[in-house]
C-alpha cells in the first residue's frame, strides 16, 4: 500500500498527483518519502512520480498537512 493520509484525507497516487496537478493525470508512480519540510508549515513533504500527458513526466512534491505543493518542471 503506499496510499497515504494528506490533510486528513486518504490519497492514491492517483489521487495525489491530481491535488498537484489540480487536474487529472494519466498515471502515477507510488507515493514516496522525502527528506524535505514544507515551507509553509514544516510539516512532512512526501513526492510523487507522475505522467500529465504522454510527453511529459513530472515529480509533484506535496505538503501531508496543509496546502502546499510543488514540482519539478523548469519554469
Ligand atoms: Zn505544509
Amino acid at each position: 500500500m503506499s496510499n497515504r493520509v494528506v490533510e486528513g484525507r486518504m490519497v492514491t497516487p492517483e489521487s495525489l498527483a491530481e491535488l498537484i496537478e489540480d487536474e487529472s493525470v494519466m498515471e502515477a508512480e507510488d507515493i514516496e518519502d522525502t527528506d524535505r519540510d514544507c515551507p509553509d508549515c514544516g510539516g512532512d513533504v512526501i513526492s510523487v512520480g507522475y505522467m500529465p500527458s504522454v510527453t511529459e513526466f513530472v515529480t509533484g512534491y506535496k505538503c501531508q498537512d496543509c496546502g502546499w505543493s510543488d514540482t519539478d518542471r523548469a519554469e
